[in-house]
């Protein structure tokens, strides 16, 4: 079975999360009229990145000291200082998400200097000179091509302008600082890159008995795994130049200019051999050729070209070996894979359990952690977490030790930094009203019904404190990695999350039910389909009739289902819903005692951890041990 579609359902809902978002508001924040002369947004600039959870938390602890709004609110530079930044002001970028419009309400709050640039209008001289622009272009593009057209007879003519020149931007580290000690939990991609680096210390021992070395290794996995971070070893380890290019880079709008980059790459590279060239996101280049339309293809293909030839170039393998990173192989052009090219492949897969204690404690090697914090109970907590998540979230719990000014790093920091990152950031408490009952009261719903199933993760804990969207939140612990996931596990989850909405009518009657519930049914409806359209679980039998992307592929191939199948499909998750919420409704009126009862603590509480839960619920009824 497919280990990736599982995972990613597993991520999907590992914890049931029930978002009383309410309507959304159509209000995009109030127009600002205010000019300046600050400089436009431009995209391109390399300034740092933050989050915009992360930017929230810069406002809090006060290090903000300016922010410029563009795009509408969408894009944001804020200049900072603060520890971590070495208390030097710095510009950061920082996304903002749709719907984030109390920003401007927070800045005046904190007293922060703002300014928000709008679009330029276009200027008489702008509309001729774009007007102008075009045949530029296009000249342009003439003389390129021309002057490129005789890249296969390999002569590297060098480029008009020096357009392709921008040697800024192969950034040739010689040092990375990175050893295999700081990577844990891909032992295999490792120990593949273990040849590769002892052929770059000695290839002598190599080529003496004719061995041939990969010129090209693709390391294909999701973000923030470590497929950067295992190129950048290699060249530490191997004690040789490393040169950093991200696929983006070469896609340009003119015509030739990515093939000329790539050609400066690979010079630069092989007049320093042996070397490691990773070229991040190989995809943005590598995409299968002739696969849409519109003239930046041309573009593409030209440089696609160009780094087969660069690749081919070589006979032998002298010294450059080209990593390249993506997480799409199954778009890349078939070219690229060919032997003499990019023939080795690794995966480099979400951690598993035991990965992921091992990151940790990669991570936590200088953090001055307490003894109460476990880190083998923090992997348990965390599956479908990437290595970049796991850092990410030591760094944030080291962020709150100093928040609070303890020495340490405490059980607390780490639960909180959890707790943010996998639901996003408390909010303030609600009043007591008729809203937070029925809150109350969809959540202890889908923790009852959970626990009474035999197949649903325990309840790690219950709360009314307002997170991220979510106005109250159920969190379950997951067991542990599940790479197989039954249908009665599936039902089970179901059946859970319908359990809050289906709460909410028995106790409150049909009029009263909220939007709150939306999210919860998306859910249902998602794993629902799933199960009839990819994992064979309904009556129209195993057949996949989707692939892990959603795409249809029916037998027959191509094209649309037919009128027929299509209302197949929604016949039987239809089934699968209707039955699921029938069993929930069931479980929910045998318990509506303890319901009242938990409701009544929670409120009370407003948080109220697995082990109280299940001693309070026990008192009234038994549940089922779970695995
Ligand atoms: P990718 O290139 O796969 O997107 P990176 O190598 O850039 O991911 O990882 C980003 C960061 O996440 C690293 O700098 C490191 O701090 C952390 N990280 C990711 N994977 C691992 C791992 N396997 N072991 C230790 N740290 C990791
Ligand atoms: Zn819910």
């Amino acid at each position: 079975m497919d280990r990736n579609i599982i995972q990613k359902i597993l991520i999907g809902f590992f914890f049931l999360t029930c978002t009383f978002i309410g309507f959304k508001a159509f209000n995009n924040s109030s127009e600002l009229t205010e000019t300046s002369s600050k400089p436009e947004l431009n995209t391109n600039v390399s300034s740092s990145r933050m989050t915009y959870g992360r930017f929230l938390e810069y406002l809090e602890m006060g290090w903000v000291k300016q922010v410029d709004l563009y795009d509408n609110s969408r894009n944001a530079i804020v200049q900072a200082s603060s520890p971590e930044l070495g208390n030097r002001p710095q510009s950061i970028r920082v996304e903002i998400p749709v719907g984030a419009s109390q920003l401007i309400q927070k800045l005046k709050e904190y007293n922060i200097d703002f300014d928000a640039h709008p679009a330029p209008k276009k200027s008489i001289f702008l509309t001729i000179a774009s007007n102008l622009l075009l045949p530029l272009i296009f000249i342009g593009s003439l003389i390129f091509f021309f002057q490129n057209s005789d890249n296969f007879s390999g002569n590297s003519g060098s480029s008009p302008m020096n357009l392709g020149k921008s040697p800024a931007r192969f950034d040739q580290q010689p040092d990375t600082g990175i050893s295999f000690d700081d990577i844990a939990g891909i032992d295999e991609a490792k120990a593949e890159f273990e040849e590769i680096v002892s052929f770059l210390k000695e290839p002598e021992r190599y080529t003496l008995v004719g061995a041939k070395i990969p010129k090209g290794v693709l390391l294909v996995g999701p973000p923030g795994t470590g497929k950067t971070l295992l190129a950048k070893a290699i060249a530490n380890e191997a004690k040789v130049p490393f040169y950093n290019v991200a696929g983006s880079e070469f896609v340009e709008m003119f015509i030739g200019v990515g093939a000329a980059r790539i050609r400066d790459l690979f010079k630069k590279a092989s007049e320093n051999t042996p070397c490691i060239v990773f070229i991040d996101e190989i995809d943005a280049v590598g995409r299968e050729r002739g696969a849409g339309i519109g003239g930046g293809n041309d573009e593409r293909e030209q440089t696609l070209n160009q780094l087969l030839t660069e690749m081919d170039g070589f006979k032998e393998n002298k010294g450059v070996i080209v990593v390249g990173a993506t997480n799409r192989v199954d778009i890349l052009d078939a070219a690229l894979l060919r032997p003499g090219r990019f023939d080795r492949q690794i995966t480099v897969g979400l951690p598993d359990r035991l990965g992921r204690i091992g990151i940790l404690k990669v991570h936590a090697r200088n953090k001055p952690f307490d003894e109460n914090v476990s880190l083998v109970q923090l992997a348990n907590r965390t599956p479908g977490f990437s290595g970049a998540d796991l850092a990410n979230l030591l760094n944030e719990s080291a962020i709150l030790a100093t928040r609070y000014k303890k020495t340490t790093i405490t059980k607390n920091e780490v639960n909180e930094a959890a707790d943010r990152i996998i639901g996003g950031i408390a909010g303030s408490t609600m009043e007591d009203t008729k809203n937070k009952k029925l809150i109350a009261y969809h959540e202890v719903g889908h923790a009852i019904v959970g626990s009474v199933l035999e197949n649903h993760d325990e309840v790690e804990k219950i709360t009314l404190i307002p997170r991220g969207g979510a106005k109250g939140l159920t969190w379950f612990t997951p067991e542990e990695d599940q790479t197989l996931v039954s249908r009665s596990q599936l039902l089970a989850r179901i059946i859970t999350t319908l359990a809050g909405r289906v709460t909410e009518q028995v106790v409150f009657g049909d009029p009263e039910v909220t939007t709150g519930a939306s999210n919860d049914l998306q859910q249902v409806t998602n794993i629902a389909r799933q199960m009839v359209t990819r994992y064979g679980m309904s009556n129209i039998g195993p057949i996949a009739l989707e692939d892990e992307n959603n795409e249809q592929m029916f037998v027959g191939g191509g094209g649309e289902y037919n009128e027929a199948v299509a209302d197949r499909i929604d016949t039987e998750v239809c089934k699968i819903v209707n039955h699921c919420e029938q069993i929930a409704t069931e479980i929910v009126l045998d318990n509506r005692v303890i319901i009242d009862l938990v409701v009544e603590k929670l409120l009370d509480a407003e948080t109220i951890n697995g082990f109280e839960f299940r001693e309070l619920v026990s008192q009234y009824t038994i549940l089922p041990q779970k695995s």
